[in-house]
């Protein structure tokens, strides 16, 4: 069977032969791939500075953004046919019997950091002819969302970075759930970065009622300002913006959804966090570097205007059954701006330049098969 990954001891990126899988315990699903993204993690892994293939692996098979089509089913699967379209989520659980996030299926939390991720961390990913995984480890995705699917994993992203905000609101019975509103009315967001992670993160933000301003670095007007203000949000460029601008044209914000991976712009927004905000850090920079930053006046701000600085990393299943609901409310209320998302889906055989190549568009696609 064809897939396509990293060998890292040969530093790598290659089609390799592996075998098809099969359903092996009863509560398994078997699934054809259709589409698989790819993502910034995946053209990281294949610089080999991190993605470990499984034990007793030469290669890692790489793809952790995927829709599929269900094949084959095992006897105890109860709510998933053959002809379903699912998408997968990717990180597993580690097999501590003390690990009670593990346990109670939160991997996304998991307290010993043993877990594996599929198409990142010991276990291979998506990008392959067919892949088999237990039943609980699969999303439903009705058959008007084929074509835009890909992109659930991505957004499960933001959706649990919400999820976050929801339960830090709650601290603020005033300002949250007021009837007949969406829960962001009133308040003013911030997107640090234009990415599929920022976009997508803003089409959220805009869809929960926020005020919504994408602050990323090209001057507009470009294909990024372009989509994101043809759903109603706002794009600013740090080119001809800084921070403090920002903030005076924003007013006081009350959250900022970071999706860049660069810690100066982040702390620099972070100085102009408004009063009673939250600042969601999703984005994982380079390890090394350091910044020098007004940490007296940051911590002055953090504490004498009740802020929540959250990170947030994976996402547990309810995140990714939100992300298919919010891609129906998407592909309803913004269509093109959607699908504008998905710059090209490729044949298999451009996956060379595509993970390894001068990076193009905003979300590319190899589509494995119709
Ligand atoms: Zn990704
Ligand atoms: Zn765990």
């Amino acid at each position: 069977m064809r897939a396509v990954g990293i060998v890292p001891r040969q530093r790598h990126v290659a089609e390799v032969r592996h075998e098809h899988p099969e359903i092996v315990s009863p509560t398994q699903i078997k699934v054809r791939t259709l589409d698989v993204g790819i993502c910034g993690t995946d053209r990281e892994i294949c610089t080999f500075v991190y993605g470990e293939p499984p034990a007793n692996s030469e290669y890692l098979i790489l793809g952790h953004e995927a829709l599929g089509i269900v094949v084959d089913v095992a006897a105890e699967v109860t709510q998933i046919k053959i002809g379903d379209l699912v998408v997968p989520s990717v990180r597993r659980p580690c097999a501590d019997p003390n690990c009670r996030p593990c346990r109670m299926d939160r991997q996304d939390f998991c307290a010993t950091w043993k877990f594996n991720e599929r198409g990142i961390h010991q276990h291979h990913g998506f990008m392959t002819e067919f892949f088999v995984d237990d039943e609980k480890n699969f999303i439903f995705v009705p058959p008007e969302l084929r074509y835009r699917a890909v992109l659930a994993e991505p957004l499960t992203i933001a959706e649990k970075g919400l999820s976050q905000v929801w339960s830090i609101q709650s601290r603020l019975p005033w300002a949250c759930d007021q009837p007949g509103k969406p829960k962001g009315d009133g308040l003013r967001a911030v997107v640090i970065g234009a990415g599929p992670i920022g976009i997508l993160g803003a089409m959220v933000c805009v869809l929960n009622g926020f005020d919504t301003y994408v602050y990323s670095r090209s001057p507009k007007p470009n294909e990024k300002s372009e989509i994101i203000e043809s759903f109603g949000a706002t794009y600013v460029s740090t080119a001809d913006t800084s921070p403090a601008e920002l903030a005076d044209r924003v007013g006081s914000i009350d959250l900022v959804y970071e999706a860049v991976g660069v810690s100066k712009t982040s702390f620099e927004v972070m100085m102009h966090l408004g009063i009673n905000g939250i600042f969601v850090f999703t984005g994982i920079p380079a390890p090394e570097g350091n910044l020098s930053l007004a940490g007296n006046q940051l911590m002055r701000n953090i504490v004498l205007k009740n802020q929540v600085i959250v990170g947030t990393v994976n996402a547990d299943k309810a995140s990714f059954c939100d992300a298919i609901r919010d891609l129906g409310e998407f592909h309803r209320r913004w269509p093109q701006a959607l699908e504008r998302i998905i710059s090209a889906r490729y044949p298999v055989e451009k996956f060379q330049e595509l993970l390894t190549g001068k990076m193009t568009g905003i979300k590319n696609v190899i589509a494995f098969s119709e």
